[in-house]
């Protein structure tokens, strides 16, 4: 799904979402695995507050292992309840439902001294496009429920979808806006998926996801592109490479560079070249703890 923001949808998105997360006892606060940091929405902090929160780190099937082990260790650190989960294949959604009970234990047991009745965990999910609110909406119903491609604002009845007996989940998930303002977040944010291609440069994308690879993992690089690194090489000169192996050509045997810049970026978001995490923990750590506490 692709959404243009305007400073009324953000407005209104986050109305939305401070109404909701009053009816509920846990945020799920989903982002990408592959850019657990650049998959957040800027002001999540300042709109969800103290009410307890689990990050999923969703898509773990397409993100780097040790990658997706440091930021879950990185959340945790920051008092929040980190779960992986792949919710395509619906996979670790038992460790999600552990998450929301450590989360919201205080207030469970706060409710059973006081004599209250033992009920079910209310939860909500919030995050940006693409992260895969609908898809593990519709894993944890069990059924079709969140169609996907749903816009911000407009607003449906919601309803709660029981999840077993333990978790009551609110079916329409908070849509909230991405990261705009850094330059390299928006070229990871597009080789992911989550912005619509004509917002950023497609170019200057699949260049970004070229020296990526070139950086971390230059051997698959030239395996699954059949392609020589020489060292010295320019980035544009391994289109070349790649566009003349796959016979991208134009007439008069020149390179289709529009075709070539297309499949780098759709064999990166579809993780065909192999599994990665463009956010990188150990060059982004320095950053980190200079952002204020939640
Ligand atoms: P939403 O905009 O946040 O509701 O995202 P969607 O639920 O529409 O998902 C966006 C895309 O990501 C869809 O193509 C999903 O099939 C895909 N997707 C969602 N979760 C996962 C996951 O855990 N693994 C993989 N590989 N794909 C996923």
């Amino acid at each position: 799904m692709t959404i243009q923001w305007f400073p009324g949808h953000m407005a209104k998105a986050r109305r939305e979402v401070t109404e909701q997360l009053k009816m509920v006892d846990v945020v799920f606060e989903l982002v990408d695995a592959r850019i657990p940091l650049s998959s957040r929405n800027p002001m999540i902090d300042d709109i969800i507050k103290q009410k307890p929160r689990v990050i999923i780190l969703n898509k773990k099937d397409m993100s780097k292992q040790s990658e997706t082990d440091k930021w879950m260790q990185y959340f945790k650190n920051q008092g929040f309840f980190p779960v992986q989960i792949d919710s395509k294949h619906g996979k670790h959604l038992g460790e999600l439902m552990k998450a929301a009970q450590a989360a919201t234990k205080e207030k469970f047991d706060r409710e059973k001294s006081k004599g209250l009745r033992p009920r079910a965990i209310r939860a909500m999910i919030v995050g940006i496009p693409n992260v895969g609110k609908s898809t593990l909406i519709n894993k944890l119903a069990k059924k079709s429920i969140a169609k996907t491609g749903n816009t911000p604002g407009v607003t449906k009845k919601q309803q709660w979808i029981k999840v077993g007996k333990e978790l009551e989940l609110l079916d329409t998930p908070g849509i909230l806006w991405p990261k705009f303002e850094d330059q390299a977040i928006g070229k990871k944010l597009s080789l992911t998926g989550a912005i619509k291609d004509s917002i950023v440069h497609l170019d200057e994308v699949a260049i970004y996801g070229l020296n990526f690879l070139i950086d971390h993992d230059p051997e698959k690089l030239q395996k699954f592109y059949q392609i020589e690194l020489a060292g010295d090489d320019e980035v544009v000169d391994l289109f070349d490479q790649i566009g003349k192996r796959r016979g991208m050509l134009k007439r008069g045997n020149e390179i289709d560079y529009e075709s070539v810049t297309e499949l780098i970026i759709r064999d990166l978001r579809n993780a065909k070249i192999g599994n990665y995490c463009f956010d990188i923990y150990d060059e982004m750590k320095d950053g980190l703890y200079e952002t204020k506490e939640h």
